[in-house]
Formats: structure tokens, C-alpha cells, sequence
């Protein structure tokens, strides 16, 4: 490691960092107790097993040209028996270089908009529409989206969400099968195949604009309502 350059070094400790913080808020502070603890269900830990495993056969996966300039496939990470599934446009550049979706400055405020209406990483499960980076962060282009959905199906199939939170137009319009403006679908209750779907602003677009923080606001305190309504 000493042969690294300095800022190479710099960013293996952030990523680690941010590696250890999530595993602290997915897992608390000892991994070992979880597994063996008595309040992970069965049905928790068959949805893992099976999450894990459809994780394997797609590790390689080169289903669309996204594949070629990935470094790494995020699929997706959080509690395999989440209740609420929060759905993002595709990895950014730190996700691409960790594995892991919103680590990057877009992460940390979605786990702050979390926290806001006391959700913590560890509630809820999260992963894109797209499982590897569009080059220059660009959007993900229909065939890309229509090679990749299987892959997110499987995952809402496996972890049977009560409701999902959309993160900006291009996650809403794809999981809606429309083309609406993001302002048109906030702030009423849609359905993805038979699953209550809220839509939001997609964190980077807090970061670009903050101007759309009031609304953000209200689409989360929206959430929750209907999020408590439907978990008992
Ligand atoms: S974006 Fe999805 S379909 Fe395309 S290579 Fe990655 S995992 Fe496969």
C-alpha cells in the first residue's frame, strides 16, 4: 500500500469508511449477533438466501452495454425484509468503484431524508433501476432499462416490499410505464404491480437544486402516513 499515491490512499479509507458505516447501519455494531439472533425471522433469512443467490448468477451479468464499462455491479443493499424499497436511476461513480448504491454525497443525504421520518439503512432495502454506472453519469437509455428490469423484479419479487419510494423521473417514469413530470405524480399514492409506489426527488437533484427540499419534505412526511397505515 505504501507504493500507492496519496490521494489513491485517501479515497481506500473514505470507501472504507463509508464501507464500515454501512455495515454498522445495516447490521449494528456486531454482525455475528444478527445472524444468530432469534428476531431475524425465517422469512428474513430465506429472503437473504435468495437475494443472495440471484446476486450470484448475475454478478456477471452483460445483458446490456453497461456491462462493458462498469467496474462494479451494485445490486442493491439494505434489509432483505425491508418493507419499504427505495428505488434510484443508476450507480454514480462511487457506487461504481465500492459495489454498494448511494454511498456518495447523494447517499448521505438520502440517509439523512431517512433518518428525518426515522427510517435507518437498516429498515429499509435500496437499489436502482440500472445495476452498473451509465458512462458520465449519463441517464440510462430504454434498452439498458428494459435489459436491467428483470433484474430489480426479482428483487422486489424476493423481498415482497409493502411500499416503494421512487427517486426522481427517470426510477417513477420506468416503474409507472408513463411519461409524466416528476411534479404531476408527487403527492399521491401510485402502484407497481399491485405495490403502493410514492414518488420523490431523486437526492442529487437536492444537491443541484435545494430549492426542491419543502417539497422533499412533504413527499417523505407523505411516506411515512402511508407507510404506518400499511406496516402494522
Ligand atoms: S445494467 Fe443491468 S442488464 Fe446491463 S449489464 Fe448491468 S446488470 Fe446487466
Amino acid at each position: 500500500m505504501s507504493d500507492l499515491p496519496i490521494e489513491e490512499i485517501r479515497k481506500l479509507f473514505a470507501f472504507t469508511r463509508v464501507y464500515l458505516d454501512q455495515q454498522h447501519d445495516l447490521f449494528g455494531p456486531s454482525l455475528p449477533d444478527l445472524i444468530t439472533s432469534p428476531e431475524i425471522t425465517v422469512d428474513a433469512r430465506k429472503k437473504a438466501e435468495l437475494l443472495d443467490s440471484y446476486y450470484k448468477q448475475i454478478a456477471n451479468c452483460q445483458n446490456c452495454k453497461l456491462g462493458k464499462t462498469r467496474k462494479n455491479l451494485v445490486f442493491g443493499s439494505g434489509n432483505p425484509d425491508a418493507k419499504l424499497l427505495v428505488i434510484g436511476e443508476g450507480p454514480g461513480a462511487d457506487e461504481d468503484e465500492t459495489g454498494y448504491p448511494f454511498v456518495g454525497r447523494a447517499g448521505q443525504l438520502l440517509t439523512a431524508i431517512l433518518k428525518a421520518i426515522n427510517f435507518t439503512r437498516q429498515d429499509v432495502y435500496i437499489a436502482n433501476i440500472v445495476k452498473c454506472r451509465p458512462p458520465q453519469n449519463r441517464k440510462p437509455e430504454p434498452d439498458e432499462v428494459a435489459e436491467c428490469m428483470p433484474h430489480l423484479k426479482k428483487q422486489i419479487e424476493i423481498i415482497r416490499p409493502a411500499i416503494i419510494l421512487a427517486l426522481g423521473a427517470t426510477a417513477a417514469n420506468t416503474l409507472l410505464a408513463n411519461a409524466d413530470s416528476l411534479g404531476s405524480m408527487r403527492g399521491r399514492i401510485h402502484t407497481f404491480e399491485n405495490t403502493p409506489l410514492v414518488v420523490t426527488y431523486h437526492p442529487a437533484a437536492l444537491l443541484r437544486n435545494p430549492n426542491y427540499k419543502p417539497e422533499t419534505w412533504q413527499d417523505v412526511q407523505f411516506l411515512r402516513k402511508q407507510y404506518d397505515s400499511l406496516v402494522q
